[in-house]
């Protein structure tokens, strides 16, 4: 239809079809899935037993240099539904699920959009099947817990301690599995709890807790600035145990990397038991599995490890799974949503998997951490690019979301935008870093020029693009990225060239330094002496050898959201350093950039409604 309607108008003309039926369609079992509804369900892992055997297929991955969100999801269900439904082949589009801070403050949705979508869009980004309310459970427990923790061992002796951890049941003490785990970890060669020496039973029942050094913070799902720095414990019961702390966003929490980097539940628990929220007085770490709380978490996210099935606005398949925020997160999709879909489209079949934000962070992250332990080799990056994005990289006014666009961005404007291509050219010269082919997808809108379009196609051919696609998914569906998905085919034919950045042996400096040199274009990296002591700290430890994961905005190749274009010689700050043992990467702060992002004066809550008596939801766009 033209003009295309709005994204929700679009989404709800189309009926899904029954999820039973698109997942016998898929070749899954109707013992292998679990409905919610009609619409949606989740994934057995059990279907990756099953097809242990089955050879799988290609796998690649998008990514925009844009900060207006210009179209990653719409692309990804674009090539997917020109995959599937337009070229006949097998094809799934893994994406995240969409988060409730941007949803209710900016976004309004991360659906894809105009004929490129998931649908039924309202449950795709509100709740879904619950996946971000269980991380953040899952989360909070354990914070929760160790806050007691500290609390009983303040007041409690060391002998009522042991007694309480390690009670008597029928006049004999039993330890619970995780808590024979911890005395083997203390080097106490026991089994009996009866037998402990009273210097043991402390040992055991006392972690200890240097308060100073808590590190693990509670988390939500919800742009609540003012829970970024809380004080705790100011209630008389918690006699003074006052101290300061903060919230992060759930989805960009430690174990929401995770859920989004295991590959099965027992990969799930034993990276839950790793995570680090503290170090004892003698500066060991404390772990997850030294509170006990492992089991717990793991309980918590039981349904939260399958992907949630879903459609395409023309019937393919998309798993949903994982959270977003590639900026202080990894930002991926999940390795089990992959893994799975790699094996349903079998041998000739394309995988089309999401990873946030533009090569500097998002792709970057998708290959150097997530390809690391998934062993997937991708075939081929598609870069989503647009017009109007690259004007704004080219010092065009700032676009403010719901604000009309300004005249250089409606009427043809070939001079701006080529002072914009040495930021696409800087995303190209990026992703053939890993040896992978680059298509560029041209994400048209409707205020484009054709002399526009060609001036990005031949710019981007030029800075070494494998193909550069004019494509009008948007507006057109599947039929409008044939083009696209016959590059991808082509990229995906070429002969494997993958390869990580860095190898993981480089001292945590170098890898910070290698990812700003090479990805952002900085001259050097500037660590503060506090950032030095951690480095060395987490190097003495033993986690020098994880893969790094920049918390970066997305708004600029470098540090600095002001800054556009591809600026080179700058300088990167690091201001702060973080470890997440449990996801297995270290996460270094650049900037001020926050953990936890704020409400503007009128965020997208002002549009948002519920019909009383239709239940028909508004302002999701
Ligand atoms: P991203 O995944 O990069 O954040 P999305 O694919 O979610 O971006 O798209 C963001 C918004 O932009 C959606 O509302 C979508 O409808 C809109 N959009 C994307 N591509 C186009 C296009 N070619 N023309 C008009 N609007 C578009």
């Amino acid at each position: 239809q033209t003009p295309v309607p709005s994204d929700i108008a679009v989404a709800r003309s189309q009926e899904p079809k029954d999820v039973s039926q698109l997942a016998e369609e898929i070749g899954v079992f109707s013992n292998e899935i679990h409905q919610y509804g009609c619409k949606k369900a989740k994934i057995d892992l059990s279907v990756l037993k099953r097809l242990e055997k089955r050879k799988s297929a290609s796998h690649l991955v998008r990514i925009t240099p844009t900060p207006l969100g210009e179209g990653k999801s719409t692309t990804t269900l674009g090539v997917v539904q020109a995959l599937c439904a337009h070229k006949n082949k097998n094809a799934f589009a893994c994406i995240r699920q969409p988060s409730q801070g941007p949803t209710f403050g900016i976004k309004g949705g991360a659906a894809g959009g105009g004929y490129s979508q998931v649908i039924p869009m309202e449950e795709f980004n509100l709740h879904l099947t619950g996946d971000i309310h269980a991380v953040t459970a899952a989360n909070n427990l354990l914070a929760a817990y160790l806050d007691a923790r500290i609390f009983h061992e303040k007041t409690q002796s060391d002998k009522s301690l042991y007694d309480r951890l390690v009670p008597t049941e029928k006049g004999k003490r039993r330890f619970s599995k995780i808590q024979s785990k911890r005395l083997k970890k203390l080097g106490i060669e026991k089994t009996d709890p009866n037998s402990l020496t009273p210097e043991e039973q402390t040992a055991f029942a006392r972690l200890d807790i240097d308060v100073d050094t808590v590190t693990w913070q509670r988390v939500v799902d919800t742009n609540d600035r003012f829970l970024r720095k809380i004080t705790i414990g100011q209630s008389p019961t918690e006699k003074g145990h006052v101290r300061v702390t903060g919230f992060v966003m759930s989805v960009a929490s430690e174990i929401m990397a995770i859920l989004a980097l295991c590959k099965d539940m027992e990969d799930l628990k034993e990276r839950l038991s790793k995570i680090v929220v503290a170090q004892d007085k003698q500066g060991r770490p404390v772990t997850a599995d030294d509170l006990g709380a492992t089991g717990a978490m793991a309980i918590m996210l039981k349904d939260a490890i399958q992907p949630t099935l879903m459609q395409s606005l023309e019937g393919t398949p998309v798993l949903v799974h994982a959270g977003p925020f590639a900026n202080i997160a990894h930002g991926c999709s999940s390795i089990v949503a992959d893994d799975i879909a790699l094996k349903l489209v079998g041998p000739d079949g394309y995988v089309v998997t999401e990873a946030g934000f533009g090569s500097d962070i998002g792709m970057e992250k998708f290959f150097n951490i997530k390809c690391r332990y998934s062993g997937a080799k991708p075939n081929a990056v598609v870069l989503v690019a647009s017009v109007r994005a690259l004007k704004m990289h080219g010092g065009g006014p700032t676009v403010v979301p719901g604000i009309p666009l300004k005249p250089e961005y409606v009427h043809e404007n070939l001079e701006l935008l080529e002072k914009g291509l040495p930021n696409l050219i800087k995303h190209i010269t990026n992703g053939r870093k890993f040896g992978v082919p680059v298509v560029v997808a041209i994400n048209t809108f409707a205020t484009d020029t054709q002399a526009e379009w060609n001036l990005l196609k031949k710019a981007s051919l030029q800075a070494g693009a494998f193909r550069a696609v004019i494509c009008n998914h948007w507006a057109n569906g599947g039929a409008g990225a044939t083009e696209l998905a016959d590059a991808v085919i082509e990229a995906c034919n070429q002969p494997l060239k993958f390869r990580f950045l860095y190898d993981l042996d480089l001292p945590l400096v170098d890898k910070m330094r290698k990812i700003a040199q090479e990805m952002y274009g900085a001259a050097d990296i500037d660590i503060t002496p506090e950032v030095q002591k951690r480095v060395e700290a987490y190097t003495k430890l033993g986690f020098g050898d994880l893969p790094v994961c920049m918390a970066k905005t997305s708004l600029s190749l470098s540090g600095d959201p002001t800054v556009k274009g591809a600026p080179t010689g700058f300088i990167l700050p690091i201001t702060n350093l973080m470890i997440s043992v449990g996801a297995g990467f270290v996460v270094p702060i650049v900037g001020e950039i926050q953990m936890l992002p704020g409400l503007g004066t009128r965020p997208n809550i002002y549009d948002m409604d519920i019909d009383a008596d239709t239940g028909e939801i508004d302002g999701l766009f």
